[in-house]
């Protein structure tokens, strides 16, 4: 059974497409955050974006980097919010990788992962643990 993202590479699940080429394809979100949230996926399945060769991976992103000025010019915002869930915990719902480009207009309320109101002190032992862990884990 083929992922919903495969299927829409496929023709066999409809949707309304922004932009296709040979390695990607982008097209509005069925449950839009706001007015114009695009996904772009690779047309190949992969769920994770560490699992995409460096190639398509760099591909996604070339596009990714053509396709956000004219979204946002679309709806009058200048700025966006872009992201990707990457896997499950992260509320990844749909195992196929997509990124999700949010155009955030003037009026737009608060933006997603704004620090606005999260930050609070910590020190800088606890700065230096986290830091360590990954580093540790790029280092193996
Ligand atoms: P995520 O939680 O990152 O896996 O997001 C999956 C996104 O796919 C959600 O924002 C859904 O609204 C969207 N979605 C699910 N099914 C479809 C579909 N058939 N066409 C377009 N978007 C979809
Ligand atoms: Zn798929």
């Amino acid at each position: 059974m083929m992922c919903i993202f495969c299927q829409i590479v496929e023709g066999e699940m409809p949707s309304y497409k922004v932009y296709e080429d040979e390695h990607t394809l982008a097209f509005l979100d069925i449950a839009p955050i706001a007015d114009g949230h695009v996904l772009l996926i690779p047309k190949h399945h992969e769920q994770f974006v560490e699992n995409l060769t460096s190639e398509l991976y760099n591909i996604l992103f070339d596009r990714l980097k053509g396709l956000v000025k004219p979204i946002q010019a679309a709806f009058d915002a200048p700025a966006s919010n872009i992201g990707i869930n990457n896997g499950p915990n992260a509320g990844q719902i749909i195992p196929h990788v997509h990124i999700h480009i949010i155009p955030r207009p003037k009026k737009a309320g608060p933006t997603l992962f704004s620090s606005a109101g999260r930050f609070k002190p910590r020190s800088k032992e606890y700065f230096e643990e986290i830091a360590e862990k990954i580093r540790k884990e790029i280092r193996r």
